[in-house]
């Protein structure tokens, strides 16, 4: 009696094995959706750059104090954005490349729901007369065979481990501790540090001989603190009150007039 339970069992599963195997030819060889889509995986495959989803870099400390300080998340990020900033360098290569895949990626998946959306169901007329599937049973079997049917392997993030590393004089002891950044990361932080570099070139640009005449008037001659002209011997400045180097601006409720004792004495308090 178990035998021919587990005879029947089998059967059953050989049957039903056999069908999706039959309905999956007859999708593969008819249907446009699926051709369309191996063909949108070729493409892709082409398109997406080949990068190694992890790199090391090593951070060589000159003392055990050096890699405690050296050894968190800031300190190493700003380490990677000094070797990786410099164009041409082989770093760029490897970010535009990930930023290529990322760009082919996003493209990648709008081609790819298009075509489900344009093509699903569309071939279910050249099966209709000798198929056993309705034509929703169709449309699902052919989205899911597509589904199934990895895309091309894109990497669109790569990690940085960095290894802050010391080596004591007589190479008899090393330590070392290591972090994952992302690369993407360190770019985005790349960028934010040349556009503020940017932004203060541009600040102090507009600090013409017209714009230092036009405060001081403002400010009658006089330093803005102790009060003294040029006629009590100071030597007059224009100062942004907000430093250029901190986000300050040069408009003129950032701008004062200062004598030039007064403003050394006030960069001597910052610093
Ligand atoms: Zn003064």
């Amino acid at each position: 009696m178990e035998n021919v339970l587990y005879v029947a069992a089998l059967l059953i599963f050989a049957f039903l094995l056999t069908l999706h195997i039959i309905l999956s030819h007859s999708v593969k060889k008819h249907s446009e959706l699926f051709i369309c889509v191996m063909e949108l995986n070729r493409k892709y495959k082409t398109l997406f750059q080949l990068v190694q989803s992890v790199y090391h870099v090593n951070y060589t400390c000159t003392s055990l104090q050096q890699l405690r300080n050296r050894n968190n998340i800031e300190t190493m990020t700003n380490y990677l954005c000094g070797l990786m900033k410099e164009r041409g360098s082989s770093w760029y290569a490897i970010y535009e490349k990930m930023e290529a895949n990322k760009k082919h990626l996003r493209e990648y998946n709008s081609e790819y729901k298009t075509l489900i959306s344009s093509l699903a169901g569309n071939s279910y007329d050249k099966v209709k007369n000798h198929s056993i599937m309705s034509e929703d049973q169709y449309k699902r079997l052919e989205v899911r065979m597509c589904n199934r049917r990895k895309p091309p392997i894109a990497i669109t993030e790569v990690s940085i481990i960095c290894e802050v590393i010391y080596t004591t004089p007589k190479g008899t002891k090393s330590y070392s501790a290591q972090r994952k950044i992302e690369m993407s990361a360190i770019f985005d932080r790349i960028k934010y540090q040349s556009e503020a570099e940017q932004s203060i070139k541009y600040q102090r640009s507009l600090m013409t001989a017209s714009k230092r005449y036009d405060i001081m008037r403002r400010d009658g001659f006089r330093c803005k603190l102790c009060g003294r002209s040029a006629d009590d011997g100071a030597n007059l400045e224009v100062d942004h009150i907000l430093a250029v180097s901190r986000g300050g601006k040069s408009t003129d409720n950032n701008l004062r007039t200062l004598c030039r004792e007064c403003n050394q004495g006030k960069k001597a308090k910052l610093e």
